[in-house]
């Protein structure tokens, strides 16, 4: 259930962002289109201003839709697509294709085909999708072309030479732009999704310490660094009768010892110390090859002794909790199996002696 929830959370954050990002859009293409007023008023005073008043009106209507819900997201992204053919269209028509308004098909077309744009696709829409795409761009694309050369449309209104150039220009300009602008976009959040991940995949929800996967790693690691002379040593500290804190304080409860026990052994992290949850109530402490044995075992006393000091405040109750630690340290002869086998065991010998000890 806790599982599903997180999920659920994560997946409503990303359409959080993508609506954001589809706001900030909507904001440009917006104010692109109020600028767009005085040059169409001095150029082409009838048709493309009629044109244009309805994609203001649709910005502006867009805007407001966008605050209200996420599902129009998809809806939003066909509509707003259609828009901008729509626009480029009028402009090709009554501009002429020297003007080169038709290359802002391409700058749309590869950015309707990130994924963001159109999120919650399955990848079979998304091949459909892109299909159509390519199809109906490329379709309208050459339409244009052979509109302009063969067709004497009533609403052509060619601007001087000089104008045409300068458009050109313009269009080349923001097209490129744009597409480089989207291309960075799609990367950096593609980044952003890839940390988020990456993140989940190696810490631990609930105390933010690195899990179980995460120090094997770090074993790994250490494993390959270590040499006759030096080598990393293990701890695993378990908390004492933790199972009477969940039967008398609950759950919940349960949780915050474990979280605040994380936070004392957090003291001595560092690049040479790195501390994780090992599982339900165990931690796991490495000290990489840098670390004296003897020095480790100074500072899991030290810890040893934090905890057994800390005050933890249970439903108005302060209530003292302990530890108990297996340590261990590496031998040439010894896999990382058996030097956590190592820990273990001495964790076994702390248990037996009568907790709130160190066995190494
Ligand atoms: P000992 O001193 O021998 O270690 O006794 P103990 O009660 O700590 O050990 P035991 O293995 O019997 O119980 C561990 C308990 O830890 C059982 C399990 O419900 C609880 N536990 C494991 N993970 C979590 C967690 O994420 N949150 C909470 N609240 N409890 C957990
Ligand atoms: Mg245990
Ligand atoms: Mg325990």
């Amino acid at each position: 259930m806790d599982i599903n929830s997180k999920k659920v959370t994560f997946e409503d954050d990303i359409l959080e962002n993508d609506r954001k990002q589809y706001k900030y859009n909507n904001t440009i293409l917006l104010a692109f289109h109020i600028a767009f007023i005085i040059p169409y008023m001095i150029l082409s005073p009838s048709h493309m201003l009629i044109v244009n008043f309805f994609s203001i009106f649709y910005y502006t209507f867009a805007y407001f839709l966008l605050d209200k819900n996420k599902k129009y997201l998809i809806i939003y992204s066909y509509v707003t697509l259609t828009e901008m053919l729509i626009h480029i269209c009028f402009c090709v028509m009554v501009f002429g294709w020297s003007a080169g308004y038709q290359f802002w098909i391409i700058s749309i077309l590869i950015t309707f085909l990130f994924p963001y744009i159109t999120p919650d696709r399955s990848k079979k829409d998304r091949y459909r999708m892109t299909n159509s795409l390519v199809f109906s761009s490329v379709a309208i694309f050459i339409a244009l072309y052979f509109i302009d050369l063969y067709v004497d449309l009533p609403i052509t209104d060619y601007p001087s030479t000089l104008i045409s150039h300068i458009m050109f220009v313009i269009n080349v300009l923001i097209t490129f732009t744009a597409i480089a602008k989207f291309t960075l976009i799609y990367t950096s959040q593609m980044e952003y999704k890839y940390v988020e991940l990456h993140n989940q995949a190696d810490f631990d929800q609930l105390t933010g310490l690195g899990n179980r996967y995460y120090m094997n790693d770090i074993l790994q690691d250490e494993e390959l660094k270590s040499t006759i002379e030096e080598g990393y040593s293990v701890a695993i500290v378990d908390i004492d009768h933790f199972k009477q804190i969940n039967d008398t304080f609950g759950h919940d409860n349960g949780d915050i010892v474990l979280r605040e026990i994380a936070e004392i052994l957090s003291v001595e992290a560092s690049d040479k110390i790195k501390v994780g949850r090992w599982g339900g109530e165990e931690f796991l402490i490495i000290a990489t090859h840098e670390v004296k044995y003897d020095d480790f075992l100074k500072c899991l006393e030290n810890l040893r002794e934090q905890v057994s000091k800390h005050q933890f405040n249970l439903n108005n109750q302060v209530i003292y909790k302990t530890v108990s630690i297996g340590a261990s340290h590496y031998n040439k002869s010894l896999s990382v199996q058996d030097v956590i086998k190592n820990a273990d065991n001495n964790l076994y010998s702390a248990k037996e002696s009568g907790r709130n000890n160190l066995v190494a």
